[in-house]
């Protein structure tokens, strides 16, 4: 990751993930974990993101 990047910038960078950057219900400051309404977990469920993409992104976050 290039300095400067923020855990809420990692959606970004991964390209499943982007489209769905600012599309939760708390918008960009869901944290992808747990929230109602979150566009990114709503995905990974719906086999959109593919869980390990998914795993490596929380795994990812916790470095930041
Ligand atoms: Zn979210």
């Amino acid at each position: 990751m290039p300095d400067g990047v923020t855990a809420k910038d990692i959606v970004l960078y991964m390209k499943e993930f982007a489209p769905f950057a600012g599309t939760c219900a708390f918008g960009l400051s869901c944290t992808h974990r747990s929230e109602p309404g979150c566009a990114i977990i709503e995905a990974v469920r719906r086999g959109v993101i593919h869980k390990d993409r998914y795993t490596s992104f929380l795994y990812i976050r916790d470095e930041i």
